[in-house]
């Protein structure tokens, strides 16, 4: 019997942020898009979101069209890391870092729970039905 099986099965219940592997710390990503949304701050510091997207989000595959590229394509697109995320007051209620970082439990749509990703969309955490792309809304042009 393998020891560590129920370690790595529920490695986020298990491990610290920081000792993830690459592939552990990607899987935590729900792709529910919400982090690619633009925000408004206002004074008091809290964050608002709005229903326009980052220009590279991919709506067919619920994720960024250039991943590897993203912070040089977008140079104010922020690398999640885990010594940056206690200090992004923005990140979504129900972001799997936030979540984990917070000591709380995964939502069961969470595909690490539910097993797929559609879960995610079936509860409504996704952006892709309710949301445009900056350049519709630049134009103010189309709703998707
Ligand atoms: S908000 Fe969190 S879980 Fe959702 S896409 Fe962004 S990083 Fe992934
Ligand atoms: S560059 Fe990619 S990851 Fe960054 S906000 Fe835009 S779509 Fe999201």
């Amino acid at each position: 019997m393998n020891k560590n099986t129920s370690k790595e099965q529920n490695f986020w219940e298990n491990k610290p942020l920081n000792e993830l592997s690459e592939t552990e710390w990607e899987s935590l990503c729900d792709n529910c898009g919400k982090c690619c949304l633009n925000k408004l701050e206002n004074d008091e510091g809290e964050f608002f979101y709005t229903n326009v997207v980052c220009t590279l989000y991919d709506y067919k595959n619920n994720c960024c069209s250039e991943y590897c590229k993203r912070s040089v394509l977008v140079p104010d697109c922020v690398k999640l890391t885990p010594d940056n995320i206690p200090m992004l007051g923005w990140m979504p209620k129900t972001c799997a870092y936030r979540l984990i970082h917070e000591g709380k439990k995964l939502p069961k749509w969470h595909p690490l729970i539910s097993g797929n990703q559609q879960s995610v969309y079936d509860a409504g955490a996704g952006i892709s039905h309710r949301s445009i792309k900056e350049e519709d809304a630049a134009f103010g042009t189309s709703y998707r």
